[in-house]
């Protein structure tokens, strides 16, 4: 508490403090050099659809930055995301990252057909939402990659959806040019059911902790009935994160839940793993047909 008490010029000759604006600087290098040499790579996690949800119907991916760091393996994206958003290297990443997902999307539509997933979703920071040109770069990787506008979602999350007006234009710029929005990880922000109807979203992905308690928790069922409700009401669709048993999954298909996510029905997987999953999902849809 002494130590808590002594400020910021206490704080500069803190040890471990010192060890962990070291540790972000070299992360931020070795970030830079990833993006430049190519270390960068998405894989996607299925998206399923909730009703009849045994045939493993696959509605959509969603893109998951991967960063494989040649001497440490693979690094998951929520030990360097934070940096990239603090540094202004999250802009570069998203949209290296929104263009490699379109053109493995793009490359699955014309290769696989109805076998395809129907919608991409990518996750986007404040950062790229507050710059003037996003809207207009998103629409410079669609017409580059050949995706179309209206099988592309963008995700964000809900503590930066309201209040800032230069979000909000962005928002709309992206509505306008046909992408879809999705609120991520609803119930843990700041924003509420009630606040929903303010943000162009249409869609509403309700976050980990409410589907991991779904079975246990009465409360949290009946916070997940009220999301489901609501969202329906505002012409939402409803994507539950994180199932993780049959369980859930039934008692999110049972509260009308349209779309599924997690790793009952796979892990985020590589794009040639994601190629041999749709393929035998295809033909377990046809077995239960
Ligand atoms: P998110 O957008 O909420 O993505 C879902 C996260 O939950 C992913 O973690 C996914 O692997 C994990 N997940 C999915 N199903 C399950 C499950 O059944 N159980 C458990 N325990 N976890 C599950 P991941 O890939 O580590 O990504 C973490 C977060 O990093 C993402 O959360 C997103 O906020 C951020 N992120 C990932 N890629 C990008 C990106 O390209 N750009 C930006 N701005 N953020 C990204
Ligand atoms: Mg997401
Ligand atoms: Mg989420
Ligand atoms: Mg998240």
């Amino acid at each position: 508490e002494a130590k808590r008490a002594g400020g910021a010029g206490y704080r500069l000759y803190d040890p471990a403090m010192r060890e962990r604006a070291k540790r972000r600087g070299e992360l931020e290098s070795e970030l830079r050099t990833a993006l430049e040499t190519g270390q960068l790579l998405t894989h996607y996690q299925p998206v399923i659809t909730a009703e009849g949800f045994k045939s493993r119907h696959l509605a959509g991916v969603e893109a998951l930055v991967r960063w494989r760091h040649p001497i440490r393996g693979m690094i998951p994206p929520l030990e360097f995301i934070g940096v990239a958003e603090d540094t202004g290297l999250i802009v570069p990443l998203g949209h290296a990252v929104l263009r490699m997902a379109c053109i493995d999307f793009v490359a699955w539509k014309r290769e696989h057909g109805d076998a395809a997933p129907r919608r991409l979703a990518v996750n986007v920071s404040r950062a790229q939402l507050t710059l003037p040109s996003f809207a207009g770069q998103v629409k410079d990787v669609l017409e580059t990659t050949g995706m179309l506008a209206s099988d592309l979602q963008l995700e964000l999350t809900e503590s930066l959806a309201v209040q800032d007006s230069a979000v909000q234009t962005c928002l709309l710029e992206l509505k306008a040019l046909g992408v879809s929005l999705a609120l991520d990880d609803f119930g843990t922000g700041y924003s509420s059911l009630s606040c929903l109807h303010l943000l162009p979203v249409d869609t509403v992905k309700i976050d980990r902790s409410f589907v991991d308690s779904a079975g246990s928790s009465l409360h949290h069922r009946v916070l997940i009935e009220a999301t489901i409700r609501v969202a329906h009401s505002l012409g939402m669709t409803t994507v539950a994160e994180g199932v993780e048993t049959g369980e859930q999954a039934n008692i999110l298909a049972a509260l009308h839940c349209d779309k599924l996510q997690g790793y009952y029905f796979s892990r985020p997987l590589p794009a040639e793993e994601l190629v041999a999953w749709m393929t035998r999902s295809r033909e377990a849809e046809a077995d239960l047909a």
